[in-house]
């Protein structure tokens, strides 16, 4: 569903990302775990068409995204992108914020949106009324409303707390899963990639070291690096 194929990318003399492939099916959620520095937001980037590769390729849902002769612009991908600051729309409520992406504002879906990630009660406030949990519901909900094609989540748990962490990222696999939306989603937290993802894929230096399911990764890290990394999952 996701395909990358080689995907190298180099800021001047470093090279941040080398030969990077794997895929996703539908309906997986892939965690992409890695130090500071390793190329988790370079290679989303790429995905999403904010930057180029310098070769590769990228194919989703059949489509090719970027290859040697192809590059889509951003805004064609159908790709939905949550960073970390998810950057609501400060002057619109939260149904406003929801709505915001659809070109037919169909009442019912957006009322089923609203129900789906419980914020009906919160529906005319704007995102400074709202705890981070809840902003992050309409961040998610704004970006799947549209029904992407794949959904790139970069530390999205990042400004909540432990036991709000916990609550927003089993109801946002849920959802997720419920749509139909395959997503990755990259974490420094074991924890989110333990509870979320049917595979990790661990980035060492802009490399792909391993990529497989949680439990395996736990159980057989094929290095120190991945021994490292995963040692807080339990
Ligand atoms: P973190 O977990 O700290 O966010 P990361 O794994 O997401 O790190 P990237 O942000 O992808 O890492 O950065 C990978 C490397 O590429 C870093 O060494 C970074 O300094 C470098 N880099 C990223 N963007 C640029 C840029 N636009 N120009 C030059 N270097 C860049």
């Amino acid at each position: 569903y996701l395909k990358l194929e080689n995907i190298t990318k180099s800021f001047g003399k470093s090279q941040v990302l080398k030969e990077v492939s794997f895929a996703i099916a539908q309906n997986e959620i892939v965690a992409l775990l890695g130090e500071s520095g390793s190329g988790k937001t370079t290679l989303l980037r790429i995905i999403a068409g904010l930057e180029f590769a310098n070769s590769g390729k990228v194919v989703v849902n059949d489509k090719i995204m970027q290859d040697a002769s192809t590059f889509l612009k951003t805004e064609h991908r159908n790709i939905g992108v949550i960073f970390q600051d998810y950057a609501l729309f400060p002057h619109l409520n939260v149904k406003q914020n929801i709505a915001y992406g659809l070109t037919d504002k169909n009442e019912r879906i957006l009322q089923d949106f609203l129900r789906i990630f419980e914020l009906e009660d919160h529906a005319k406030k704007r995102p400074h009324q709202l705890s981070g949990g809840q902003q992050q519901r309409v961040a998610i909900a704004r970006s799947i409303i549209v029904n992407p094609d794949l959904l790139l989540l970069d530390e999205p748990f990042s400004s909540l707390d432990q036991s709000l962490k916990r609550k927003v990222r089993s109801e946002i696999s849920t959802i997720l899963r419920r749509q139909n939306i395959p997503s990755i989603l990259v974490t420094h937290d074991p924890d989110d990639a333990m509870e979320m993802a049917d595979k990790i894929a661990i980035l060492q230096k802009g490399e792909i070291v391993q990529f497989d399911t949680p439990e395996n990764i736990y159980k057989q890290p094929i290095n120190e690096y991945v021994g490292d990394l995963t040692g807080g999952i339990n």
